[in-house]
C-alpha cells in the first residue's frame, strides 16, 4: 500500500508557483493579488482564510484581506465584490463560504468576474468544466487529479465511484474524472446497493463528511481510495474513510490529515496565478 502524501505533492506545487510568480515579477513588475472575504467571526472559516492569507503572502503573492461583521447586508457585500471585480491588483476572489443567512451565497458567487473566480463555483466556469475547457476549475476535485497524477495513476478506462454529489466537491471532481477517461458512478444519500457499487471501484472518492463511514467490506482489493472527508471525532481530524482497516485493502490512500486537505490551499494559489497570467496575456 502507498500512502499518498499531499503535505508533500502540496509543498512542491506551491514551491513552483513562488519561483514562476518571482520570476514573473521580474519580467512584469506585477504579482498575483488575491482578496479573500470573509463576513463574521466563524473560528473554522478565519482558520481557513487566515491560512490562506498566509501561503498567498509565503508565495510571494498580494494578499488582500476583507473582513466585515456578521450582519452585514446583502448590498453591501455586493458593492464590495463590484470593487474587487474591478480592481486591477486583484486577480482572484475568495468568498469564504459559509455565508450568513441574510446573504444569498448563489447572488454572491454569480457576482464574482468569472476571470477572478479561483474557487471555479461561479456558473461560467461550471458550465466550462462540463464543456472541458475551463482555465478555473474547483480546488478540492483538481488537487485530487494532482495527486492520482503525481502518483503516476492512470486514470483512463477505470471505474471511479464518487461518494457524494456536492456543487464543491462530488460533481466537479466527477467531471474531471470522466475528462480524464474514466467510467464514472456518483453516489448520494439515495443510492440503493451503496457497497456492492462501492466495491466495483478502481478509484473511490469520498466526500460525504461522515466519519469512518467507508469500511473494508466496501472496498476491493486494490483500490485506489481518496478521503476528501473532514470530520472532527473528539477533538480529532477524521476521514470518510475507516483508514486502518481500509489501507491493508487499498493499494494507494490518502490519510486525514495530510492527504487531500493540503491540496486544496495549493490549488486555490495555482488558479490565482492562472488567473493573473491570464489578465496580463502571458499563457
Ligand atoms: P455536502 O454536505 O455538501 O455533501 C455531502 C454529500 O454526501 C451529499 O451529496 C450527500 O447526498 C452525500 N451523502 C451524505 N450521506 C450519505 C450516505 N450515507 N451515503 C451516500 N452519500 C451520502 O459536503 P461537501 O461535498 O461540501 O463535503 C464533503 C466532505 O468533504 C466534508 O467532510 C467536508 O468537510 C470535506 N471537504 C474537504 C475539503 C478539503 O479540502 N479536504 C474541501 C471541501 C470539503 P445527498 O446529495 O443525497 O444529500
Amino acid at each position: 500500500m502507498v500512502l499518498i502524501d499531499g503535505k508533500k505533492v502540496s509543498a512542491e506545487i506551491r514551491g513552483c508557483l513562488a519561483k514562476e510568480a518571482g520570476e514573473l515579477k521580474e519580467k512584469t513588475g506585477r504579482v498575483p493579488g488575491l482578496a479573500t472575504v470573509l463576513v463574521g467571526d466563524d473560528p473554522a472559516s478565519a482558520v481557513y482564510v487566515r491560512n490562506k492569507n498566509k501561503i498567498c503572502r509565503e508565495l510571494g503573492f498580494k494578499s488582500f484581506e476583507q473582513k466585515l461583521s456578521l450582519d452585514t447586508s446583502e448590498a453591501k457585500l455586493l458593492q464590495l465584490i463590484k470593487e474587487l471585480n474591478s480592481n486591477n491588483d486583484i486577480h482572484g476572489i475568495l468568498v469564504q463560504l459559509p455565508l450568513p443567512s441574510q446573504i444569498d451565497s448563489e447572488k454572491i458567487l454569480q457576482a464574482i468576474d468569472p476571470n477572478k473566480d479561483v474557487d471555479g463555483f461561479h456558473p461560467v466556469n461550471v458550465g466550462k468544466l462540463v464543456v472541458g475547457n475551463a482555465l478555473l476549475t474547483p480546488c478540492t476535485p483538481t488537487g485530487i487529479i494532482k495527486l492520482l497524477d503525481y502518483y503516476e495513476i492512470d486514470i483512463s478506462g477505470k471505474h471511479a465511484v464518487v461518494l457524494g454529489r456536492s456543487n464543491i466537491v462530488g460533481k466537479p471532481v466527477s467531471m474531471l474524472l470522466l475528462q480524464r477517461n474514466a467510467t464514472i458512478t456518483i453516489c448520494h444519500s439515495r443510492t440503493t446497493n451503496l457497497e456492492e457499487i462501492t466495491r466495483s471501484a478502481d478509484i473511490l472518492v469520498a466526500a460525504i463528511g461522515r466519519a469512518n463511514f467507508v469500511t473494508e467490506n466496501m472496498v476491493s482489493n486494490g483500490a485506489i481510495v481518496i478521503d476528501v472527508g473532514i470530520n472532527r471525532v473528539d477533538g480529532k481530524l477524521t476521514g470518510d474513510i475507516n483508514f486502518e482497516p481500509v489501507s491493508k485493502k487499498a493499494s494507494y490512500i490518502t490519510p486525514v490529515p495530510g492527504g487531500v486537505g493540503p491540496m486544496t490551499i495549493a490549488l486555490l494559489m495555482e488558479n490565482t496565478l492562472k488567473a493573473f497570467k491570464e489578465s496580463i496575456g502571458i499563457n
